[in-house]
This record gives structure tokens, C-alpha cells and sequence, in this order.
């Protein structure tokens, strides 16, 4: 049953709304926390969590359950098919966390929620916010039904096309371009590659990623130019054939799921307006490259529920150190796009250059360091778990 009043209000049950509630209960606060569905999603989505979010993670008891359950992963590969271009090593990370974790999105969320539900917390469902009306002392949230809650704060988690933004009159710019599409699956496959890594295929026609999982599937990630809505095996097993190891190729035996989606450029035009404060997707969303997505609004989720607890002075700090954050790494994501997918003429020049850093211990190591999401630390006070 939704409350008539709430100190905080976390609209959304996705990894960004459960690590803020977790980390808002880690300081002994108690978030209302809601979600428009009435079960949480069952589907892997984002499958790796990187050394950076691990360590944050940490700070709020998720880190060892998660590596508990996940697959590390000690390197990632760059490919030509059957050539290898870059090797960047995670297992020399400067981390308690020296690999990749691979992970299903619905493990994480199980693992976040049940946490929540050890430090007394849990979610509302089904409540769907539809209205906002923003006053001097705060905010009334309008649910479906007719029901509202009267909050101190809100917390839009309620991802890329979140409705707390969009009323609360926060843009969300980016291009007027189509976006990039994408084909995903979870596949069984007979394949000679290792599974200790994740590997990144280079080809003509796009880049495809091959992600081993901890159930034994695969995950194949590609863009596409045109994704068919109901995507079957066989159009990954093209994938794999036009993309994918040649001298050994390749074969699919069966699909646990498959989705296609289609990814733009986008960052809000601020975190925070009056009471309404944003993170994770509903902030910034960007292509998959790198896997950094999900990562980047569990980093915003903590450094949020450290600002909650801290008080109203650290909630500018939180959206004024945060959004270029998220600034960055549209612009590695967007730069690792655009290697992938240099033009013909340039991709000889592409390969040689990442051999040529491949044969650079110190440079590998330093994309290891950027991909596994490491942050400055803040300077600003954090106030202390109870
Ligand atoms: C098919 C698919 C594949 C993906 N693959 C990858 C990948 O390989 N790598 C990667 O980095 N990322 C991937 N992503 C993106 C990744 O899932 C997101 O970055 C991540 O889920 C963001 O978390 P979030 O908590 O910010 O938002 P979300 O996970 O979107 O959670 C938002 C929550 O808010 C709820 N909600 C929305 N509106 C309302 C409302 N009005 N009222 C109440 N509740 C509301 C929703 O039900 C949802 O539970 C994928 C996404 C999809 C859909």
C-alpha cells in the first residue's frame, strides 16, 4: 500500500532505484520505492558489471554476493575472425575485483532486492506515477488509481524514457538520428573460443560481441542495420558466419532469448531540479559498448544515497559531479563505436594501430583501467553507514 507521505520517493526498481534505496537504508533512511510492473523482469539485459562497480558496490554489501554468482572474466579480445588484434588484461587491475564480472541483469537486481529486503526494505508494485506537482515543500507524486504521495525527494530511476523527468521539465538532448540497432541474444553454442574472455569481433559489416554467461550460454550482441522484430536463431547463426571465428566456426544449438533495441545518444540537461533528482538511464543512455550503462547508474545510485543521507547541501554537489561523469563516458562508448565501425578504407590502419597497442603492456592496461568504469573519488564529505 503506497504511503501519504514519504521522506524519499524512488520511482523505479531497476538496479539504479534498488542501489539507491539499498544505499539510502545502508545510512538508516527507509526509501518508498514503487515500480509500474508488477514483477520484476526475468530477461538478462545487461550482463557485466565492471571492477570500478564493484568496488563501489562494495560499500553496500553487494560486491561478494554478485561475484558469488557471476563468471569472471580475466580479458577481453579484440578480433579480426580468426586473429587476435588486442588483448586488454582485467587481471591486472588495481582492484579486489581483477576481472570483468559476467552477470545477468535479473541476477543483479535479485541480489540488489534481496539486500534491500535484509535491511527491512522492499518494493511497492503495481504503482505507475502518472502526475507531479512541485511545491515549496517538496513534491506530490500522482500514482495511477487516482492515489498520490507527498515526498521531500524525488528520485526519477525509472529509465530512458522516464516520466519523472519529463514532468518535472528536465530535457534530455541528443540527435534527431534514428540511433543505432542492435540484435541480442543468449545462445548455446559449439565454439572453439575461450571462455575465460569476452570477445569483441571486428568485421566489415559490424562489430559483434561474444560474452560467455554463468548459465552456459553466450551472449551475441551486434549492430544491425535493420533488426527484425522477433529475432530467431538463425539470424544470429548469419551473425556468427559473416562475423565469427572462420577457421573454426561457430554453431548454435539452441536460443534462451533474444531482443533487438535501438540505443541513442542522450544525457539530461541537469540532474536535479528543486526536489526531483535523476540517475542511472533516466539520466543518460548511450550504445552498449563497453558494457558501460548499467554500470554508470550504479555508480550515480550510491553516490545518490550518500547524498540523500548527507543532507540537502550535497545534492547539488551529487548532480554537479555526476553529469559530466556521465559526459565521458557517452564519449567512450561513442569512440568505441566509431572504431568498431571505422569505413573500409581506414580499417587495415585500425587493425594495425590495435596491434600496434597490443604490443604496449602499459597501454592495455590503461583501457583495462577505462573500461572497468574506475572513478576519481569524490572530495566531498560522505556521511557514515550506520
Ligand atoms: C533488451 C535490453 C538489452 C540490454 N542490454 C544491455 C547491455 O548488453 N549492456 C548494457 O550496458 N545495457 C544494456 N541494456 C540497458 C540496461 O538494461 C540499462 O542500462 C539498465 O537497466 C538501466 O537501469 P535503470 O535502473 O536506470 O533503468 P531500468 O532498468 O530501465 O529500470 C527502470 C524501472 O522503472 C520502472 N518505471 C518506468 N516508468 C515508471 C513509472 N512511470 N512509474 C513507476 N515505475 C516506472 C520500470 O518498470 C523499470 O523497472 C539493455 C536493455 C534492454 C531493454
Amino acid at each position: 500500500m503506497l504511503p501519504e507521505r514519504t521522506d524519499v520517493l524512488v520511482v523505479g526498481a531497476g538496479p539504479t532505484g534498488l542501489a539507491v534505496a539499498l544505499t539510502l537504508a545502508g545510512h538508516g533512511v527507509t526509501a518508498t520505492v514503487v515500480d509500474r510492473l508488477a514483477e520484476p523482469p526475468v530477461t538478462s539485459r545487461a550482463a557485466v558489471v565492471h571492477a570500478g562497480t564493484l568496488e563501489v558496490l562494495d560499500r553496500i554489501g553487494i560486491a561478494a554476493p554478485l561475484a558469488a554468482r557471476g563468471l569472471r572474466s580475466a580479458r577481453f579480445s579484440v578480433r579480426d575472425r580468426d586473429r587476435v588484434l588486442l588483448t586488454v588484461p582485467f587481471d591486472r587491475l588495481p582492484s579486489r575485483y581483477p576481472y570483468a564480472l559476467l552477470i545477468s541483469q535479473a541476477e543483479t537486481e535479485a541480489v540488489l532486492t534481496d539486500r534491500l529486503t535484509a535491511l527491512g526494505g522492499r518494493v511497492l508494485r503495481p504503482y505507475e506515477m502518472t502526475g507531479l506537482d512541485l511545491d515549496g515543500d517538496g513534491a506530490v507524486a500522482c500514482f495511477d488509481g487516482g492515489r498520490a504521495v507527498r515526498a521531500r525527494w524525488i528520485v526519477g530511476a525509472d529509465g530512458m524514457r522516464s516520466r519523472v523527468r519529463e514532468l518535472a521539465g528536465i530535457g534530455f538532448g541528443g540527435p534527431a538520428d534514428p540511433g543505432e540497432s542492435f540484435l541480442l541474444a543468449d545462445v548455446h553454442v559449439d565454439s572453439a573460443l575461450p571462455r575465460d574472455q569476452v570477445s569483441l569481433f571486428l568485421s566489415r559489416q559490424g562489430p559483434l560481441v561474444w560474452a560467455p554467461l554463468p548459465d552456459g550460454t553466450v551472449r551475441l550482441v551486434a549492430t544491425v542495420g535493420d533488426a527484425p522484430r522477433d529475432p530467431q536463431a538463425h539470424h544470429f547463426q548469419a551473425l556468427l558466419d559473416e562475423r565469427g571465428p572462420a577457421r573454426r566456426p561457430d554453431r548454435i544449438t539452441g536460443m534462451a532469448w533474444s531482443s533487438r533495441f535501438r540505443i541513442h545518444h542522450r544525457i539530461a540537461s541537469t540532474y536535479r531540479s528543486g526536489p526531483v533528482l535523476l540517475a542511472g538511464d533516466a539520466a543518460h543512455v548511450h550504445s552498449p559498448a563497453g558494457g558501460q550503462g548499467m554500470n554508470l547508474g550504479l555508480r550515480d545510485a550510491v553516490a545518490l544515497g550518500d547524498a540523500l543521507a548527507a543532507g540537502p547541501q550535497a545534492l547539488d554537489g551529487y548532480a554537479a559531479d555526476r553529469r559530466p561523469l556521465a559526459e565521458e563516458v557517452l564519449g567512450f562508448a561513442a569512440g568505441l563505436t566509431r572504431l568498431a565501425a571505422a569505413p573500409p578504407p581506414l580499417r587495415p590502419l585500425r587493425n594495425l594501430l590495435l596491434r600496434a597497442v597490443s604490443a604496449l603492456p602499459p597501454a592495455r592496461r590503461r583501457i583495462a583501467t577505462r573500461l572497468a568504469g574506475f572513478e576519481p573519488a569524490s572530495s566531498r564529505p560522505r556521511p557514515r553507514p550506520r
